[in-house]
């Protein structure tokens, strides 16, 4: 039986998500891969009791992920059942619908037909009465955003999520969402883009500037860019890692020898820093205070140990950040 870690509270930091009222730990887990019905219940618990013992407190999830779609939900729902259901009130758990998750016109992209149908699929299959944050995943040009914001308003209304987010939404978007959820007086409090030092989009799109100006939370996910941005690849593709194992979204192709090289050099940078590349590519999405929490990924418990290292120090200098970017650009 499952006993968490007395003092996992003191192993972690929260911060304010925007202007709610409601902490993220700096680290939070993520189950889009290795939570699947591919993969190993047991794994799945160590990755999940270690995040937990050691004070991360937000699993984030998706109606899609698996393979096969919907299988993270349902085994995040049997570790639930089994050992964490006791915490259910110290736990921050998300899901979200937007992408594609059953056949038909009514199982993708952004109608209330689909969201409202998704959330209760979603609370089943984790044997949830609530989230505690439901987002919007992508956003959709074909259904009117009033229409999308509209279900968001009446599944908090209908008690099955307390707080909801929008992910992958670009800054002049996201600006549209908030007046009208404002007006709604839905509890809007957080972004979920793809955020990393190989992927500067929300500095591009707006969607970085929008949410401070707003004071919106942001949750950047895929921080570790897949695993590149960690000591994975260094030595050529091993045969556990995310490329040899899954290869749907991250495939040899991206391992280039220019990226190669990139990543050896920040490697470097990082043993200067005195930590993992992993850790100082997490502390490098962190460094402005305005990235409220790092989405993580792993496929082993000690990948979640080496991660949460990286709030030990998120300060960097100038020189750093110029020897940084001049790596990338290159
Ligand atoms: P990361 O960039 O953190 O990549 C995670 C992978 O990196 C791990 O599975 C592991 O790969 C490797 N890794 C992690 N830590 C270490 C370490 N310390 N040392 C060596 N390798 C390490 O994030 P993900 O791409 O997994 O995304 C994280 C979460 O973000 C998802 O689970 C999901 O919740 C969310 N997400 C949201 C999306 C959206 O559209 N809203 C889209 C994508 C993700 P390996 O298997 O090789 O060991």
């Amino acid at each position: 039986m499952y006993h968490a870690n007395e003092d996992r509270y003191e192993k972690m930091r929260y911060a304010y998500c925007g202007n709610s009222g409601l902490k993220l730990p700096l680290v939070s887990l993520g189950l889009w891969h290795n939570f699947g019905d591919h993969s190993n219940l047991e794994n799945m618990k160590k990755i999940i009791f270690t995040a937990f013992d050691n004070g991360i407190t937000h699993f984030d999830l998706a109606n899609n992920y698996g393979p096969a779609p919907g299988s993270a939900e349902k085994n995040f729902g049997i570790i639930l059942k089994e050992d964490m259901g006791k915490y259910r009130d110290e736990l921050l758990i998300s899901t979200k619908a937007g992408y594609t998750m059953w056949d038909g016109p009514y199982g993708d992209f952004g109608s209330r037909k689909y969201l409202i149908a998704s959330i209760d699929q979603s609370l089943k299959r984790m044997g949830l009465e609530y989230v505690d944050i439901f987002y919007h995943h992508r956003m959709d040009k074909n259904t009117p955003l009033e229409e999308t914001c509209g279900a968001l308003a009446q599944i908090v209304n209908s008690g099955k999520a307390l707080y909801v987010g929008l992910s992958n939404y670009d800054g002049e978007t996201l600006e549209q969402a908030t007046k009208i959820l404002g007006e709604l007086h839905v509890p809007f409090i957080i972004n979920q883009n793809r955020y990393s030092i190989f992927d500067r989009t929300v500095e591009n799109n707006g969607l970085k500037d929008m949410s401070a100006k707003l004071n919106k939370g942001i949750i950047s996910f895929s921080p570790l860019a897949q695993g590149l941005l960690t000591d994975r690849y260094l030595n050529g593709v091993p045969s556990d890692s995310r490329i040899a194992t899954d290869g749907r979204f991250l495939k040899t192709d991206n391992l280039t020898e220019k990226k190669l090289n990139a990543i050896r050099e920040l490697n470097e940078t990082a043993k200067k820093r005195e930590q993992s590349l992993a850790q100082m590519a997490l502390a490098w999405v962190l460094k402005d205070g305005i990235v409220t929490s790092v989405l993580i990924g792993a496929s082993k418990a000690e990948q979640v140990l080496d991660n949460i290292a990286a709030i030990k120090n998120t300060e960097f200098s100038d020189e750093e950040l110029k020897k940084i970017d001049k790596i990338v650009k290159d």
